[in-house]
């Protein structure tokens, strides 16, 4: 049998749904926006499984770390490649800063990066990395000691050390 497209002779492969070779079956599937949807859609649901997520998310890093050790010349193109998409103002950039647009966004990465840290102590947290200039990995650790330790307090005496050291504290 040949591909109904390109007329090229189909090779053996019992996964075939269609009558198309590979390359046109790719070309149909990537230029039809009923199935660009469907696949934006069912890779959507799958990042909303917090483990693939996490999966996927650790991955990248590792990947990137590897081609970084390998090449480090990567990281300027990279930057490079940042600043071209950046001067483009697309997405959120277009719209003022403080729209509702951009304040979800802020909020979406404040909790990408802050999830692991409750509301009352993010204020600390923040300030021991950007003023007292503690490395990141550092001032979490720090704070979820405190956060221990406050716990251990709260069930021994019943009051909230977090609340009583007042807003942003
Ligand atoms: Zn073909």
């Amino acid at each position: 049998m040949d591909c109904t497209d390109c007329g090229r002779p189909l090779a053996v492969n019992p996964k075939r749904k269609g009558t198309r070779c590979q390359r046109c079956a790719a070309r149909v599937h990537a230029t039809s926006p009923e199935k660009r949807q469907r696949c934006s859609q069912a890779m959507k649901r799958r990042f909303d499984d917090p483990v693939f997520r996490m999966k996927q998310i650790r991955s990248m890093a590792t990947g990137l770390k590897r081609a970084l050790d390998a090449d480090p010349s990567i990281r300027d193109r990279m930057r490079e490649h940042g600043r071209r998409v950046g001067a483009l103002h697309k997405g959120n950039l277009t719209r003022p800063a403080g729209s509702p647009q951009r304040q979800k966004a802020a909020r979406a990465q404040s909790e990408f990066y802050m999830g692991w840290c409750p509301l009352e102590y993010r204020d600390g947290y923040r300030r021991m990395v950007r003023i007292d200039g503690i490395k990141a990995a550092d001032a979490r650790r720090m704070t979820e000691e405190l956060i221990e330790v406050d716990r251990s307090r709260y069930l021994a005496t019943a009051v909230l050390p977090q609340a009583a050291r007042g807003a942003g504290a």
